[in-house]
């Protein structure tokens, strides 16, 4: 066998053993090699109305600009496995809003809800 015969198949070797390594931190992904700064999905949790091949296998942290205050912030890759695997939102959305702005729209959706219910009183009270 030629040398480079010899060192082709040690690296076919030495990749075998580094995918089993791999998948056995649980850092191999339905094929697909999780970066060691990523987060290794769970596809089984995430939601089933979307078809496999948008499924993402890991989730690394992402920049965004919040559109309403246009501050830069970071959507971690554990918010995102929290998002898709547990809250069980669609692979579609993504992060826009800052923690701040989100904080102010729930509190102003809260608001409203309140100011609908006081009018339903009045309402019925009238
Ligand atoms: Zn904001």
């Amino acid at each position: 066998m030629s040398d480079k015969r010899k060192k082709r198949k040690f690296n076919a070797i030495r990749e075998r053993r580094r995918l089993n390594q791999l998948r056995e931190e649980g850092r191999l992904v339905n094929g697909e090699e999780v970066p060691s700064r990523a987060v290794p999905a769970d596809q089984s949790q995430q939601d089933p109305n979307n078809s496999y091949s948008l499924r993402p296998a890991y989730y690394i942290d992402l920049d965004f600009t919040c559109c309403d205050c246009g501050k830069a912030d970071v959507w971690t890759a554990e918010q995102q496995k929290w998002y898709y695997e547990t809250a069980k939102g669609s692979l579609y959305a993504t992060a826009i809003r800052c923690r701040d702005c989100r904080i102010r729209l729930k509190d102003l959706k809260e608001e409203q809800r309140q100011h609908m219910e006081e009018m339903k009183r009045r309402d019925a009270d009238g």
